[in-house]
């Protein structure tokens, strides 16, 4: 699956119980379609205590959600766009903001 947010990218959430939060995309899955973003979608998950982790209780993980769920935001103009493509002098296609026209960094 082609998708056109990265990690690292900033994203907005638009969609579910977290709509409006924004954070850090951490992971990306590809096949899945779907993304893990910094303190969006909080599961608790049990931690037993182990000889190596003497921490125990609830800890709370960022679970993921579907990428449909996302936009990027730009880093120029601060508001949640789509995502266009352009080719720069070089010839490296890369990612551009369709609103401002910022081109990403990362493609
Ligand atoms: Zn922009």
């Amino acid at each position: 699956m082609k998708l056109s947010v990265r990690r690292g990218d900033t994203v907005v959430v638009i969609a579910g119980k977290d709509r409006g939060k924004r954070g850090t995309v951490e992971r990306v899955d590809r096949e899945k379609g779907r993304v893990v973003v910094e303190g969006v979608n909080l599961v608790k998950r049990h931690q037993k205590p182990t000889a190596n982790l003497t921490q125990s209780g609830i800890i709370e993980k960022p679970g993921s959600i579907a990428v449909s769920s996302v936009m990027v935001v730009c880093g120029r103009c601060k508001e949640p766009t789509r995502i266009g493509h352009t080719v720069l002098a070089d010839g490296r296609r890369v990612r551009k903001c369709i609103r401002c026209g910022e081109a990403f960094n990362q493609s």
